[in-house]
């Protein structure tokens, strides 16, 4: 490329129409899989999905969640289980989106909204408890006055589980594995890779044709261990 062969790029983008949006007044539509601020999820019933096992504090690599669990009372349960998550803690600060905690919880329990526009002013603000985190009574985020809630944001806030769930095996085509949740009920099943061809996107399809298949039976055995007839699932959840 001679010296002013090097201008041709900058030119061409010069006479381009500009693509920048009026942010934050106009936001561009965020992807369904965008890891933004979490909500404590509750089953259809009302009662919480977290039993206050503790185990999305341990996997946080930012150590930005406090989990206290407590017995139920046995009048009156806050969750389906033995224990439910007594203190919940989030601190904002810290908390870096990788998700972790949301692969780790074994009931689908915590979760996360496309919410990232928002900040604080004080210290105590960025620490969201129970208060802010569990969802509302018709499923949704609640939404704090310091947030910058945008249409979409709020809209199937767990509508991804964990890039763990079994949609490889091909006995689970078709099959939901997650719990009924408040505000949402229960959710189709994500299209596998049995999917009609125009569903799955190109790279899926490069996958699977660079893994022949993509079957996750091991040699010598005659089928998969995950039971096709969900029985070793429960109703919190149980996908792996
Ligand atoms: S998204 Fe990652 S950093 Fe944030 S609370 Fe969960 S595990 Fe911790
Ligand atoms: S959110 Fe999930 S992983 Fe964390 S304490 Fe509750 S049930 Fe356990």
């Amino acid at each position: 490329m001679g010296f002013f062969g090097g201008f041709k790029v900058t030119l061409q983008q010069m006479f381009k129409p500009r693509i920048t949006n009026e942010y934050p007044i106009q936001k561009r539509p965020k992807p369904i899989r965008h890891h933004g601020r979490h909500v404590l999820n509750r089953y259809e019933d009302g009662m919480e999905k977290c039993i206050g096992c503790e185990l999305c504090a341990g996997v946080c690599p930012a150590r930005c969640i406090y989990v206290r669990g407590a017995d139920n009372p046995p009048t009156d349960p806050v969750s389906p289980g033995e224990r439910y998550g007594f203190v919940y803690e989030i601190n904002y600060l810290r908390c870096i989106h990788c998700d972790l905690c949301v692969e780790a919880c074994p009931t689908e329990a915590i979760t996360e909204s496309k919410l990232f526009e928002f900040s604080f002013t004080n210290r105590r603000d960025a620490i969201y408890t129970k208060d802010e985190l569990v969802v509302g009574d018709d499923g949704r985020p609640r939404q704090q006055p310091w947030e910058d809630w945008r249409e979409g944001d709020d809209v199937h806030t767990s509508a991804w589980m964990r890039a763990t769930s079994p949609s490889g095996s091909a006995a689970y085509a078709g099959r939901a594995l997650w719990s009924g949740e408040l505000g949402y009920g229960v959710r189709a099943a994500e299209a596998g890779q049995s999917a009609a061809p125009d569903l799955i996107p190109p790279k899926d399809l490069g996958l699977v044709d660079g893994r022949g298949g993509h079957d996750d039976t091991e040699p010598g055995e005659s089928g998969s261990d995950h039971d096709p007839d969900g029985s070793a699932h429960t109703a919190g959840g149980g996908s792996h």
